[in-house]
């Protein structure tokens, strides 16, 4: 099973860039990183002292009575992105998270919600997961701040 790594696309980024707001309103504020933050454009940790902004993001790109919008981390300027769609994001693979799964109709898939610790093969989970008949695909999130992290199918 090949398993697709997306992180936020690109051209919702910039189309944020260019209205100088997120999608929800808030200003697109430059922010200088202390070196902690998880940065969902590219899916890598932020390096201290780079150019980084704050926003709220949905990962749902048409209307859904089960989207989630949260506080997430980007860069401030257009980055390189995630290009290693076909592999584990290195930088969560020791998180504490949660695998959000939705069926093929996009409403949640609550028998596969899975919890993951530090020490869980997170790669495996997320294929028993995708491997469900009734699972199209899974929205990555922390377990602590219940924020998104990326996006598998
Ligand atoms: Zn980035």
């Amino acid at each position: 099973m090949e398993i697709r790594y997306t992180a936020i696309p690109a051209e919702r980024l910039d189309a944020m860039r260019d209205a100088g707001k997120d999608e929800f309103g808030n200003k697109w504020q430059l922010r200088v990183a202390e070196g902690w933050e998880p940065l969902r454009c590219c899916l890598r940790k932020a390096s201290q002292d780079e150019d980084i902004a704050l926003i709220c993001y949905s990962p749902w790109d048409s209307p859904s009575p089960w989207m989630e919008a949260g506080p997430v981390f980007v860069h401030y300027s257009a980055c390189e992105g995630y290009s290693a769609t076909t592999e584990y994001p290195e930088a969560h693979r020791r998180s504490r998270a949660i695998l959000n799964p939705f069926d093929h109709a996009g409403a949640r898939a609550y028998d596969h919600i899975t919890f993951l610790g530090h020490e869980d093969d997170h790669e495996a989970a997320l294929e028993k997961v995708l491997s469900e008949p009734d699972v199209a695909f899974v929205h990555v999130r922390s377990q602590e701040a219940g924020c998104f992290h990326f996006l598998a199918k």
